[in-house]
């Protein structure tokens, strides 16, 4: 078996593993990177990326965000969104009220085969080594470091690292091994499908996705995100805890909604669904759980980063991607790769930047299950164009979006103050 020595093995190539890779790349840190695909590949996801996805992109390298928003023909810019209430009535909010012809969009879609592949070849040589259809099977945490074995189709390699990022998903391995507290709670876990058509028709002309609370989904949703090349992400996200309790088949009740609902039907009657229909867990930061320990952290959807209200989790995992980096750009030097170390540089600081966009998400989220709150507000807002106004705002202003949570606000627009 062959050995190999770095400072940080990254286990996943994902958004949370690239991250990693891109900033230790900008503090001049070698690190190895496996994944057990091969790139590219595809990774059940709705597709969509937001603000803060541009962001971390922005942050690594400005000329890659210009790529992305210089190709509208591969990365589809996206100007808003439609929330279909209950009752079916549309209210569209434009992520930027603002927007003037200079403007830049401030989401955009691309099907993750291609949005983690064009992430996958910026990691790069000299500091980034990427072990490509290589899986971690072991893990050995001794006081020296970390040690594991790797497996590239049947050849083994031994790797010691001084630190480990787990940034191999919820099911990986690197959750597994370092937080064996057992199965995630029903209330903190989504299931989602993906489905690929072509030909529906009804999108708003600039590309805002669409999620629909459907009254049988609450307080989950059906989306329609539309892509490039007149593609669409379509899919539903519903709590682990409403499906078990229902006994929601829930590819049934999306196809009988593309089939039934007076809404979405009539548009999908020249629709090709595109590609098998396939699901996969999203596991919410609907409370605050340890993500690090001694000389690991782990990031992404290892560390159950996924938004509660909007499943929003490849700019959280790019995002966490980042601040696992600068912590480890400050432990090297102090010599400190300790778990108290890695909660005050990493998990404290994590949950002081997102703490907030957390809680407010999971209130948001129970707040759905109320179809009729849903259905008031949409009302309001199809009339008064300040409250829509206002909802907009919320995109970007966490303040003004913790409103939505609070008694208040709605006292306030039932009173029309
Ligand atoms: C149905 C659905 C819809 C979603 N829609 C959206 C959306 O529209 N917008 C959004 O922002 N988020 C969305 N999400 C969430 C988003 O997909 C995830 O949060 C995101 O992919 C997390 O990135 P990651 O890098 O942590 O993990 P991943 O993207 O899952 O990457 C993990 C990588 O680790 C590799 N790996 C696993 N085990 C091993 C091992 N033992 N050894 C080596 N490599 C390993 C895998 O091959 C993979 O490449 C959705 C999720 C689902 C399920």
């Amino acid at each position: 078996m062959t050995t190999t020595d770095t400072k940080v093995l990254i286990v996943g190539a994902g958004p949370a593993g690239a991250g990693t890779s891109f900033f230790l790349t900008k503090f001049g840190i070698p690190h190895v990177v496996t994944d057990k695909a091969s790139f590219p590949r595809d990774k059940v996801c709705g597709d969509a990326c937001s603000g803060k996805t541009a962001l971390v992109i922005n942050r690594a390298n400005p000329e890659w965000l210009s790529e992305i928003l210089g190709k509208p023909g591969d990365f589809l810019p996206s100007w808003g969104i439609k929330f279909v209430a209950p009752n079916g009535r549309d209210l569209d909010i434009p992520f930027n009220p603002n927007r003037t012809p200079e403007s830049k969009a401030p989401g955009f879609t691309v099907p993750r085969l291609d949005l983690d592949d064009f992430l996958f070849r910026k990691m790069a040589a000299p500091y980034c080594t990427i072990l490509e259809q290589t899986t971690i099977d072991e893990i050995d945490q001794h006081k020296d470091g970390v040690t594991v074995i790797a497996d590239t189709k049947g050849n083994k390699t031994r790797i010691n690292a001084a630190v480990i990022i787990g940034a191999d998903g919820d099911k990986g391995i690197t959750r597994k091994h370092f937080m064996p507290a057992g199965e995630e709670s029903p209330r903190s876990y989504a299931v989602g499908l993906r489905a690929y058509y072509e030909g529906i028709t009804g999108m708003h002309p600039d590309n805002f996705i669409e999620l629909h609370f459907l009254p049988e989904m609450l307080p989950g949703y059906l989306w329609i995100f539309p892509l490039p090349h007149g593609r669409a992400n379509v899919g539903v996200g519903i709590l682990s805890e409403v499906i078990r309790d229902k006994k929601i088949n829930l590819r049934e009740q999306m196809l009988a909604a593309i089939r039934n609902n007076p809404n979405i039907a009539p548009r999908f009657a020249n629709a090709t669904l595109i590609d098998k229909i396939q699901g996969w867990g999203l596991p919410l930061a609907t409370e605050r759980r340890p993500m690090s320990g001694d000389r690991f952290m782990l990031v992404g959807d290892a560390a159950c980063l996924v938004d509660p209200f909007s499943g929003e989790g490849i700019g959280n995992a790019l995002y966490s991607g980042m601040l696992a980096a600068m912590a480890i750009n400050e432990a090297l030097p102090a010599n400190d790769l300790s778990a108290a170390f890695f909660k005050t540089h990493y998990d404290d600081v994590l949950y002081k930047r997102l703490g907030d966009e957390f809680r407010i998400s999971t209130t948001l989220q129970r707040l759905c299950k109320y179809p009729w709150l849903f259905n008031f507000v949409v009302n309001k807002a199809y009339k008064s164009k300040s409250l829509r106004d206002t909802i907009s705002c919320m995109f970007t202003d966490m303040d003004l979006r913790e409103q939505l949570s609070k008694p208040s606000f709605y006292f306030k627009i039932l009173f029309n103050k």
